[in-house]
Order: C-alpha cells, then sequence, then structure tokens
C-alpha cells in the first residue's frame, strides 16, 4: 500500500478487527487479535527488512486508533519490544525472536519501568550481576504492557553500581526462564499491563542487546522513534472525538436551532481542530526527521509531537463529551472508551512534564 494511502488502510483494517477485540478478556494479551494484525501485513511493514518507517509507524497508528484503540496498542506494544531486538546488531538473537515477533507469534514487551524508577528512569535498580557465562537479574519492573503474557522482553537492568545511565544494560529475555513471576495490573483503559519479579534469573551473555553498561541509549533511541506515534496514536482518537462532536453539534437541536450555531459550542470544536492541525504537523516532522537520519534534532521534536498531541486528545475527548451532553457519558458509547484510553498517554514513555523537561533542555542546548 503506498504510503499517503496507509491511514486510510490502517483504519479500514482496524474496523475489521474490532470484533476480534471486543468482548476478550480485557486486561490480557489478546493473541488473536495480535494474529490478525500480523496477518494484515502490519508487523511485517513496521519490522522492515530495510529498517523501520516513523512514518509508516505513525501512519498505522493514527488509522488504527480512529476505530479501534485495542489493535492499535497490541500492534504499538508489539512495536514497542520489538524494535529494540529488530535494530540490533545482536543477528543470533534476531534470528531467534524476529520471525516470531514479526508474525505475532511470540509477544513482546519493553520493561523499564520499576516500582522505585519511572520518569528516573536511569536510577533503576534491577541488577545483572555477572555469573560464569552471563548475568543473574534480580528485581521487580512494573507497569509493562504486555506483562505478564508476553513471551520476550527487552529488559534494562543494572550491571554497573552508582553510575547511573552509564551503568545499565539491555537484555532480551525469554519469561519462560526460571525466576520469573508475574501478574496482571488493572488500569482504568483496556490495556494489557502487569509486572514481572526476576529472582536471580539467569540470562546468557549472548542476550545482551548492543553493548554492556550502554543500555540506557537503547532505552532512549526506542523512545525517541515511539514518542511521535504515541502522539499519532492520540491524534487518531482526537481525530474520532472530534468527528462524533461535530456531527452531533450538527444535527442536535436547543433552543430551536443546530447547537453548531452557538458558538460557545461550536468556537470548542474549532479550537480542537486547530489543535489536531498542529499536532499532526508536528507528528510527522519528527517522523521524517526520524526517517531523514538526523539524530540531531529527532529528541526535541519527537518529545514535542508526544507533548502536544497527547495533550490535544485530552481535550478533544473532554470536549467532544461536553457537546454530546449525557449522551457522551453512557458507559458503552464511544466517547466514554475514548476517556478511558486517552488519559495513559500522557503518563507513558515519558510524562508531559518530562517532555518539557526534555524541550527546554534540548531548546537550550541549541538543538530546537
Ligand atoms: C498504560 C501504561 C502503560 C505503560 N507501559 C510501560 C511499558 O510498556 N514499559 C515500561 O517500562 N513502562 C511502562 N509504563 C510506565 C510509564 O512509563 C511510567 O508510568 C512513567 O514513566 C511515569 O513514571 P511513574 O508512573 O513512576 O511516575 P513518577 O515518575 O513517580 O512521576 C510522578 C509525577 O511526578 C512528575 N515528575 C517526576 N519527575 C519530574 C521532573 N523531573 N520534573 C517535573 N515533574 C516530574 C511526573 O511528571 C508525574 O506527574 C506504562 C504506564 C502506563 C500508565
Amino acid at each position: 500500500m503506498a504510503v499517503h494511502d496507509l491511514v486510510g488502510e490502517s483504519e479500514r483494517l482496524g474496523q475489521a478487527l474490532v470484533p476480534i477485540a471486543e468482548g476478550r478478556a480485557h486486561r490480557r494479551v489478546n493473541r488473536e487479535l495480535l494474529g490478525a494484525i500480523a496477518s494484515a501485513g502490519l508487523l511485517e511493514r513496521l519490522f522492515a527488512d530495510h529498517g523501520v518507517s516513523a512514518t509508516d509507524l505513525c501512519r498505522i497508528r493514527q488509522g488504527l486508533a480512529r476505530v479501534c484503540t485495542e489493535a492499535e496498542t497490541a500492534f504499538a506494544v508489539q512495536g514497542l519490544g520489538g524494535i529494540p531486538i529488530h535494530l540490533s546488531e545482536n543477528e543470533n538473537i534476531k534470528a531467534r525472536w524476529m520471525p516470531a515477533i514479526r508474525s505475532g507469534e511470540a509477544v513482546a514487551a519493553f520493561a523499564l519501568t520499576e516500582p522505585g524508577a519511572g520518569s528516573d528512569a536511569a536510577n533503576l535498580m534491577m541488577s545483572a550481576e555477572a555469573d560464569g557465562d552471563g548475568y543473574r537479574l534480580s528485581g521487580e519492573k512494573t507497569y509493562i504492557s504486555n506483562a505478564p503474557d508476553a513471551d520476550v522482553a527487552t529488559v534494562f537492568a543494572r550491571t554497573t553500581e552508582n553510575a547511573g545511565h552509564r551503568g545499565i544494560t539491555a537484555f532480551v529475555v525469554p519469561t519462560s526462564l526460571d525466576g520469573i513471576t508475574g501478574e496482571s495490573i488493572e488500569m482504568i483503559s483496556l490495556h494489557a499491563l502487569g509486572r514481572w519479579m526476576f529472582d536471580g534469573v539467569y540470562v546468557p551473555a549472548d542476550h545482551v542487546l548492543g553493548e554492556v553498561d550502554h543500555g540506557f541509549t537503547v532505552a532512549m533511541q526506542t523512545l525517541d522513534l515511539f514518542r511521535p506515534s504515541v502522539g499519532a496514536f492520540a491524534l487518531g482518537m482526537a481525530e474520532a472525538a472530534l468527528q462524533i462532536a461535530v456531527e452531533h453539534a450538527a444535527s442536535r437541536e436547543a433552543f430551536g436551532t443546530p447547537i453548531s450555531e452557538f458558538q460557545g459550542v461550536s468556537h470548542q470544536l474549532a479550537d480542537v481542530r486547530v489543535a489536531i492541525a498542529a499536532a499532526e504537523h508536528l507528528i510527522y516532522s519528527a517522523a521524517e526527521t526520524y526517517d531523514s537520519g538526523d539524530r540531531q534534532s529527532l529528541t526535541g521534536k519527537s518529545a514535542m509531537a508526544k507533548l502536544h498531541a497527547t495533550e490535544t486528545a485530552q481535550k478533544a475527548v473532554d470536549v467532544a463529551i461536553q457537546v454530546l451532553g449525557a449522551r457522551g457519558l453512557e458507559a458503552d458509547s464511544t466517547l466514554a472508551h475514548l476517556y478511558r484510553e486517552v488519559r495513559a498517554p500522557r503518563i507513558y514513555e515519558g510524562t508531559s512534564e518530562i517532555q518539557r523537561n526534555i524541550i527546554a533542555r534540548e531548546m537550550f542546548r541549541g538543538r530546537l
């Protein structure tokens, strides 16, 4: 499919995935849904042999998000967990895992956050102690998408004490290894998420991604790629909410006239329309920056895209509910669903406050 069709094509695919997404045991990995996403060719497109296209990633996420947030999230988290492996130079690990990740048979996860280290990820405490020809991992990872069901995770652990972000290493960890236990955490959205406890889990040295003590770079490079696409997820939700609100405002009458005639209504929608257009621009500008290979301004642009798009989506869904009145709050309505879904992207992959910190830092460094 041509790039310019990709948003619309993903939207059509998303529509077809709705029946598989609905009616499942929520908050756990939906393997049938991931399999259908793979069969539709979306994972193959993401994990392309020639590398990764951030623009494709954003377009797919935007299209899916308009109609099926469950499919969007299943696709995105598989990407987040798989990309560090896909982009690594560890050919053995790639050969072992990428075919299964690309086909959706193996579910992937990205495990950075710990109970004591969220925003301050460089302060993570999970230990990786050298043991013969490998490492023993001990500690806890929490709020990890696709945990505890995922089959393989990119896990970040400390190989050097008191070295901050310089002492962290990225490991590819099959979750069937001895010493790993896990449980699901119920969030307000349908997001499949949980925690893993690692009790002296032996991981061979050839499961390291990149260089020992340089895993934080792996994490940050992954986030630079994914942050604009979190924005694209938010953008798709914002567009869906706005469309519902515009259609409703044009047909709903009060005081003898369509409510779209009231500036109190139409100006709110106009403001959302402008914010969506700005979000789209920031997202695809950041994605093009990634695809061009320019790493100088990428971090700042990725942060701007995520910040603006996720804040816009929150506003768009809130305004849409206001415009629909009570109808927008019916429990099984699309807007109520979006209201639950739209909150988390302002927190994960760096909160809005952390994005502002990054933007300010990059600006003062002269990179923005
Ligand atoms: C649905 C969902 C899915 C997730 N999936 C994953 C996943 O797959 N993998 C993974 O590793 N993690 C995942 N996370 C975890 C997520 O990345 C963290 O929740 C996030 O980084 C924030 O960390 P925290 O929740 O510990 O908040 P904290 O770091 O405790 O922050 C609390 C508050 O303090 C603010 N704050 C902290 N430091 C600063 C500062 N320097 N300046 C200004 N404000 C600050 C924050 O912005 C926030 O408002 C997920 C979270 C959610 C909700």
